[in-house]
């Protein structure tokens, strides 16, 4: 059983027109104590929160180390929070973490959405989206928890449950609001995994093989250079292909990162992050596979550090505070009640 670093993004799904100003604080200070624990248990967590405004989900543009940037960012935002469309919400949120995890090494990645009887449910046609967006997301390490307060709705929980099981997550009901505290300090216990089997610091992790193209489509293909240059992973010039990651400009033969991908693939053979910035890159199957059997002779020694996991989430975090970024709902539903222009809430009785 192994553990990583997290990132939880909190879908915060609540309607705020639905409770009195002092139920606000208790969600505010159940999602302070979340954060807190987080920290305490590993500074290397980070934060971020996708709440819905008319012109729709809004987030911080990235993960943050801070957890007060959430806050201030939920507290001031909140007279502007509208109902929030639940497929569109996990929809945004799971591109997002996807993203994310193009650029990022050795994570976990945390959805917990928090849902009242405000927010807009899953309609039947949007299930099949959603559903195969998870069978592809659902080998990722990612783990989507819901939380309902004060729902009862079984359809929609057994339709919500089927989709998060998938991901190793749960539904959990709250009743009383002083019971989201507890639950969240429970949720915020790092999750292991069984199924990843960790030697030193590189993970193996079983991604079935109908789920390659997907992996491939986040990668990206180092750039051939034709100039002399030092490989980084070798310190020789040589004749071999030397290929260069588009994001940072580090260059290594094209056969030492082959070689390097066999001990360092994200569950898929061919695609291995660079060194120097983690980007997702991706080499020829048939070439990788050529040196990870011995038939193309490579190198014979690695001599790669690799930046601290802390430390290069340092080097992302804003100075100024991470900004919020607004994007149109991909699965917006065409109703009557997100046209209003007024932020209270009020119960809808008809669903
Ligand atoms: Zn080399
Ligand atoms: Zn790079």
């Amino acid at each position: 059983m192994t553990t990583r670093s997290e990132d939880s993004l909190i879908f915060y799904a609540l309607t705020p027109g639905n409770y009195q100003p002092g139920e606000m604080r208790t969600v505010y200070d159940s999602l302070k104590a979340f954060c807190d624990k987080k920290k305490e248990i590993d500074q290397s967590d980070r934060f971020n929160i996708v709440i819905y405004q008319d012109d729709g989900p809004n987030y911080l543009e990235d993960f943050t180390l801070n957890p007060e940037n959430i806050l201030i960012a939920l507290e001031s935002l909140e007279p502007m929070i509208v109902r929030a469309n639940m497929s569109g919400g996990i929809m945004v949120s799971a591109t997002f973490i996807i993203d994310v995890f193009k650029n990022i090494p050795n994570k976990c990645f945390r959805m917990i959405i928090l849902t009242d009887n405000g927010t807009l449910e899953i309609p039947e046609v949007y299930i099949p989206v959603l559903d195969n967006l998870i069978d592809k997301i659902k080998d990722m390490p990612l783990i989507i928890d819901i939380i309902r307060i004060k729902v009862n709705n079984h359809d929609d929980d057994m339709k919500l449950s089927e989709l998060i099981t998938k991901t190793r997550g749960h539904l959990h009901h709250v009743q009383d609001l002083n019971d989201l505290l507890p639950l969240l300090n429970d949720l915020a216990e790092k999750k292991t995994f069984s199924s990843f089997s960790l030697s030193d610091d590189t993970f193996s992790e079983e991604i079935p093989i109908e789920n390659f193209p997907f992996y491939n489509n986040l990668a990206v293909d180092p750039k051939l250079v034709i100039d002399k240059h030092t490989c980084s992973i070798c310190f020789k010039k040589g004749t071999n292909a030397i290929v260069q990651c588009p994001n940072c400009d580090t260059t290594s033969h094209k056969i030492c990162w082959a070689l390097w991908a066999k001990t360092s693939n994200i569950g898929v053979f061919n695609i291995f992050r660079c060194h120097t910035c983690f980007q997702l890159l991706k080499l020829d199957e048939d070439f990788v596979y050529m040196v990870h059997t011995g038939q193309l002779k490579a190198i014979e020694e690695i001599k790669v550090e690799v930046m601290d996991l802390k430390e290069f989430e340092e080097t992302l975090e804003a100075l100024d505070g991470p900004k919020i970024i607004s994007v149109e709902d991909p699965l917006a539903m065409f109703d009557d009640d997100l046209d209003g222009d007024d932020t209270t809430i009020t119960h809808d009785d008809d669903e």
